[in-house]
């Protein structure tokens, strides 16, 4: 979008108002693919009889389908995978004179480093695409830096940063390291800048993603370099809050912990998808670690960072699952009691590993699991949130409830952007009516399952 933009292009985010259309696809599980499938069928009618002239595909279904996408919903101009980003331009059409012209190369340079891992496991075949019809061979290397002009889709004071791409690690249920190739960071200095740069915009609230952050630097020959790179952004002017997504179990050292504690602006808050607790099935995963490591490790989260929110997510019916190992997963939960969980169904993905193990366990039966197990957490998270009613927390306003015009909605620092549950606002000092996109001490006064109803004070 911000190539677009910067090349002279009109974003709109109405279908039935553009000349082009660009949907940018996933396709990590069966139910993303045909989510992405459903939507560009439904801009193609925009073609046919609508504004649109071009209709162009972009993402991950690209990197998975690469010819059959073309080849079988005619529609389709175009396609721009993940990797060759500079590309958008000419597959969207626009040649235009650049409005404002950027003193920067829009793919400037990066020289993509890789982890040892990541070249062992490539040398084993771990991203090879020779079982997917229609897929290029190419992986994507593409990163983007400071310079890349952006538009931020995110409420005014909240952004994302992604600080590094593609995965190494040899999940067997998994086929990101095929779609988004082998890891590297970003370079240091470059996600400071884009940090500052955001800050003097008036952002406050900044989540660093990629597959796997806490792998972060290990590329370049940085230990360490998740914690290094959250200490240095927390000294960075007029950011509130400060947080990463996606840890790998093994991969939250002490110093990351200890790093976390020490600074207000960064949140407490971990999230480590675990996927499993049997330490059986985490072996045919290909992940490792199990319920008693798992626990010592979440014992240890919370001693070094008291008041600590953890989330997870988990896998059912994984090839093979018995229902020992499903229990041994359920006691684990009653356990851990973590205070965000999800559960996902085992998606079967041609190209990963567990893709040809034999003992597929049914979809009823897996949805059944989901939902027993979502119906634990339901209590661990009702308990968690009761216990928060009558204390003060600080809260991002966002605006005008979406699930009604009589609330407002927010974020304390317990809850991460779009994923976590939410913090109804319906009482404010009179006179006072607050403001979107600003701060404001709040109390909880009811809790639900999920959700708390807070009044600012
Ligand atoms: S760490 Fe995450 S992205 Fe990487 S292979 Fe495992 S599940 Fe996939």
């Amino acid at each position: 979008m911000g190539m677009l933009a910067q090349a002279g292009a009109d974003l709109t985010p109405n279908a039935e108002d553009a000349d082009v259309i660009v949907v940018n696809t996933c396709s990590f599980i069966g139910s993303a693919q045909q989510e992405s499938i459903d939507t560009i069928l439904e801009m193609a009618r925009h073609k046919s009889g609508g504004k649109a002239k071009r209709l162009v595909v972009a993402g991950c279904l690209v990197e998975r389908f690469h010819d059959e996408i073309r080849k079988n919903i005619p529609e389709v101009d175009a396609v721009v995978g993940t990797g060759e980003l500079e590309k958008i331009l000419a597959a969207a059409g626009v040649t235009e004179t650049p409005r404002a012209p950027s003193p920067f190369n829009i793919l400037s340079s990066t020289t993509p480093t890789s982890r040892p891992e990541g070249d062992h496991r490539r040398g084993q075949g771990r991203f090879a695409r020779d079982s997917w019809d229609g897929a290029v061979a190419d992986l994507p290397n593409y990163l983007y830096d400071d310079h890349t002009p952006r538009v931020l889709t995110t409420p005014r004071s909240s952004a994302y940063i992604k600080i590094a791409e593609g995965c190494d690690h040899p999940c067997s249920f998994c086929i990101i390291p095929q779609l988004r190739g082998q890891f590297r960071s970003r370079r240091f200095e470059s996600v400071i800048a884009e940090a500052e740069r955001l800050a003097q915009s008036g952002v406050r609230e900044i989540t660093l993603i990629g597959q796997d952050t806490t792998c972060y630097g290990e590329d370049f020959g940085l230990k360490d370099g998740l914690a290094v790179l959250l200490e240095k952004l927390a000294g960075v002017e007029g950011l509130q809050w400060i947080r990463f997504l996606y840890a790998y179990p093994n991969k939250i050292t002490g110093r990351l912990l200890e790093t976390i504690a020490a600074h207000d602006n960064i949140c407490s808050y971990i999230d480590v998808p675990l996927q499993h607790a049997s330490a059986t099935v985490l072996k045919r995963m290909k992940r490792g670690g199990g319920a008693d490591l798992f626990l010592r490790s979440i014992e240890k989260m919370r001693r070094v960072i008291p008041g600590v929110t953890l989330r997870t997510s988990f896998i059912v019916g994984f090839p093979g699952e018995t229902e020992k190992e499903f229990e041994e997963l359920c006691g684990f939960v009653k356990e851990a009691a973590f205070d965000w969980m999800g559960a996902f169904s085992y998606s079967d993905q041609e190209g990963a590993r567990a893709f040809d193990q034999e003992k597929k366990i049914s979809l009823r039966e897996i949805e059944s699991r989901r939902k027993s197990l979502m119906s634990i957490q339901k209590k661990i998270s009702r308990a968690k949130k009761k216990s928060l009613v009558g204390r003060e927390f600080n809260l991002l306003l966002e605006g005008t409830s979406t699930e009604s015009d009589l609330l407002l909605e927010g974020r304390t620092s317990m809850h991460a952007p779009e994923i976590d549950g939410k913090v109804f606002v319906n009482d404010y000092p009179e006179g006072n009516e607050p403001k979107e996109g600003e701060f404001y001490r709040c109390r909880i006064t009811a809790a639900h399952d999920y959700d708390l109803v807070a009044e600012i004070v």
